[in-house]
């Protein structure tokens, strides 16, 4: 998982996640952006889907997406 190590978002999740590190993530089912919609979550904006953040830590993988 290349892509969600080599992130850390660490205290900025307290606020939203930052938009510039946003830029460098896309959801892992269609590849579309991926917006702080909660701070404890990304929302895909293609397909909808949520993706939790752990520990600072977007968990972008299919099967740990909540569907829309
Ligand atoms: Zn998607």
């Amino acid at each position: 998982m290349p892509v969600c190590s080599a992130l850390h978002f660490g205290d900025m999740q307290r606020q939203f996640i930052d938009k510039a590190a946003l830029r460098m993530v896309a959801c892992p089912v269609c590849h579309a952006a991926l917006t702080a919609l909660h701070p404890e979550a990304l929302l895909c904006t293609g397909c909808g889907r949520r993706y939790p953040i752990r520990d600072g830590l977007p968990v972008l993988l299919a099967a740990a997406a909540e569907r829309p």
